[in-house]
C-alpha cells in the first residue's frame, strides 16, 4: 500500500480471481469457463477489416447489439444495457442503487464480489445464512426493507430457485431493486427475464463468459424495466462509455445467429456433469444439485485444501475457498468429457492412497 492511498480503501479487501495460470499446462477447472471455444460463426467476424475499425471507439450505446439482444429475449431496447463481463454491470448496480440508506442483502454463501463491491462503496450489507443443506429460504428475503442480490443458480452451491420464488420475493419488496444474477442460468436453471415485464423492481444480470464460450471477450447484459436501464446508464455514461470493445460487439451480435451451436454445447456440458456427479457419488463424494456448469462437491475422508492441493500437483485446478462452512468443499468446473475422465482418474489415484 503507498501512503497515497485515501484511507477509505486501506480495509478494503478486494477480490481474489480464481487462478488463471500462464501456460495452459494446467487442466483448467477453477474459473467456470466453458471449455468449447466460441462458434466459427463469432470467431469468423474478428477479421482484418474489425481490427482495422480498432482505432475508432465503438459505439458508446450498442445501439445495435442491444437491438439484437432484446429483440432475442423478447424485451424492448430500452430494457437492455451492455456491460464490460457482469462484474461491471454488479459494479453498476450496486453504485446506482444502494447506499448507506438502501442497504443490500444477499447470502453468507455466494458469488465473493458482492460483498467487495459493498465495501468499496461503503454500503452496509447483510449476509443472509443459507440454509444447512445450502438452499435459500425465501421467506428470509420477503419485506426485509433492503436491496436484494440473489445469484440463480447460486455460486459456488449451483442451487437454483424456481421462477415462482423470485417472484415472491419481487412482490414482498415492492420499494427495493431485486437483482438476479443469472450468469449459470443456461446451464437448466428458469430465467427471471420474463419477469421483468412485470416488476420495475428487477434487474436480471446476463453474461458471455459461461454459456456464450466467450469470458475472455468480456461482454454481459443486464435487462429491467426501462427506469432502472436508464439509471445503469447514468453509472455508465458517468464512469467508462466506451465499456464494451467494437470486436466485442460484432462478436456478440453473431453469438446470437449461433443458437444451435450453444444448445448442443450446453447439452454436452451438462451431460458431463450428470456423468461427473455420478462418478464422484460412486467414491463417496457428497455433492448439492447443482444446476450451473460445476459441482461443489465434499469427500468425507479428504478436506478440501488438501484435495485441492493434490489435484494441482496433479495438473488439474479447481476452486477451493478457507472460508466458514464451505471449507471441505471443492467447486469443480465441468469440462470436456475428456478433461472430466482426466480428473475423475486422478480423484481414483489421490483417494485410493
Ligand atoms: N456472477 C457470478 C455468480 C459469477 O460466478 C461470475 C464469474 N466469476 C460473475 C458474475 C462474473 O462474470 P463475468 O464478469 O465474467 O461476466
Amino acid at each position: 500500500m503507498s501512503k497515497f492511498l485515501s484511507d477509505r480503501f486501506a480495509e478494503l479487501k478486494a477480490y481474489v480471481p480464481g487462478e488463471q495460470p500462464g501456460e495452459m499446462e494446467y487442466i483448467k477447472l477453477n474459473t467456470n469457463e466453458s471449455p468449447y471455444p466460441p462458434p466459427p460463426g463469432v470467431i469468423a467476424t474478428a477479421n482484418e477489416s474489425e481490427i482495422k475499425k480498432l482505432c475508432l471507439y465503438p459505439n458508446p450505446d450498442g445501439a445495435r447489439l442491444i437491438k439484437k439482444l432484446a429483440g432475442f429475449y423478447g424485451v424492448a431496447p430500452e430494457n437492455v444495457i451492455i456491460g464490460n463481463g457482469s462484474d461491471e454491470l454488479l459494479a453498476f448496480a450496486f453504485l446506482a442503487f444502494c447506499d448507506a440508506w438502501r442497504n443490500v442483502a444477499f447470502p453468507d454463501i455466494t458469488y465473493g464480489f458482492y460483498p467487495v463491491y459493498a465495501e468499496l462503496y461503503a454500503i452496509p450489507f447483510t449476509l443472509i445464512p443459507l440454509k444447512d443443506d445450502f438452499s435459500i429460504d425465501i421467506a428470509d428475503y420477503c419485506g426485509i426493507g433492503k436491496n436484494i442480490v440473489i445469484a440463480n443458480p447460486n455460486a459456488p452451491t449451483g442451487i437454483a430457485l424456481p421462477q415462482r420464488d423470485i417472484e415472491t420475493i419481487l412482490q414482498a419488496n415492492p420499494e427495493h431493486v431485486v437483482l438476479i444474477d443469472e450468469a449459470y442460468v443456461d446451464f437448466g436453471a428458469e430465467s427471471a427475464i420474463d419477469l421483468t415485464h412485470k416488476y420495475e423492481n428487477l434487474l436480471v444480470v446476463h453474461t458471455y463468459s459461461k454459456s456464450r464460450s466467450m469470458a475472455g471477450a468480456r461482454m454481459s447484459f443486464a435487462i429491467g424495466s426501462a427506469p432502472l436501464i436508464e439509471d445503469m446508464n447514468k453509472m455508465k455514461y458517468s464512469f467508462n462509455p466506451y465499456n464494451v470493445n467494437r470486436l466485442t460487439q460484432v462478436m456478440s451480435e453473431a453469438a446470437l445467429d449461433e443458437d444451435a451451436y450453444y444448445t448442443e454445447k450446453r447439452s454436452e456440458i451438462i451431460a458431463t456433469r450428470e456423468y461427473t456427479k455420478t462418478r464422484l457419488r460412486d467414491m463417496g463424494f457428497s455433492m448439492t444439485d447443482s444446476k450451473a456448469n460445476f459441482l461443489f462437491a465434499k469427500h468425507p475422508k479428504i478436506g478440501g485444501f488438501e484435495l485441492y492441493t493434490a489435484l494441482k500437483e496433479k495438473g488439474i485446478l479447481v476452486r477451493h475457498w478457507n472460508k466458514p462452512r464451505i471449507s471441505d468443499y471443492l467447486r469443480i468446473t465441468i469440462g470436456t468429457r475428456e478433461q472430466m475422465q482426466v480428473f475423475i482418474d486422478a480423484i481414483v489415484d489421490i483417494i485410493s492412497i
